[in-house]
């Protein structure tokens, strides 16, 4: 049923709107050129084209649950940085997150492991805050600093050549806030 809604839901893209065609063909002859990276988190609420109204080709994305970065996620960025030529990063938490929710309410422990590995992530960026939002924004800037344990994109911040910028989305009003 998932399956066919989801089938359904690309055959509608495909006649959708004529532009979406001719961007897919720009973007496959001359490859992307995304204005921005976005590392967020792969809540369903927090889909980052919506929120920022942008389009095929325009947002180099990175989604992980409660937007932690690892290895992974810092080589993603690295690549989009270093190859596409990426000046603005964005690492975009969001209000109630349930990533957060857990390693607040310490669940790790209940978590299959590699699960319990990434909420150990959050609560030890988070330390004994119990605020919540307060919380979102100390895992946002522990991203930043994951990211910031990559050479390349400390080196690239610091001759002011990219920006990595913090920022939290209200999934209620929609607004995103970018932090201080
Ligand atoms: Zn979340």
């Amino acid at each position: 049923m998932s399956l066919q809604k989801l089938i359904a839901g690309n055959l509608d893209y495909l006649e959708a709107d004529a532009i979406y065609a001719s961007v897919r063909e720009g973007t496959t002859k001359n490859g992307q050129k995304p204005y921005a990276v976005i590392v967020t988190c792969s809540d369903s609420r927090v889909p980052p084209e919506h929120i920022f109204s942008a389009g095929l080709g325009e947002l180099f994305v990175i989604r992980t649950a409660g937007n932690v970065v690892g290895d992974f996620e810092r080589g993603t960025v690295e690549y989009a940085v270093g190859h596409l030529g990426v000046k603005l990063v964005v690492v975009m938490g969001h209000t109630h997150c349930g990533a957060v929710g857990a390693a607040l309410h310490a669940h790790a422990e209940d978590a299959p492991e590699s699960l319990a590995v990434l909420v150990e992530e959050i609560a030890d960026a988070i330390g004994s805050e119990r605020d919540e939002l307060t919380a979102c924004k100390l895992n946002v800037r522990n991203s930043v600093d994951r990211l910031l344990e990559s050479t390349l994109l400390t080196e690239l911040s610091e001759a002011r050549e990219l920006m990595i910028v913090p920022a939290i989305y209200d999934i209620s009003s929609g607004k995103v806030e970018v932090l201080a």
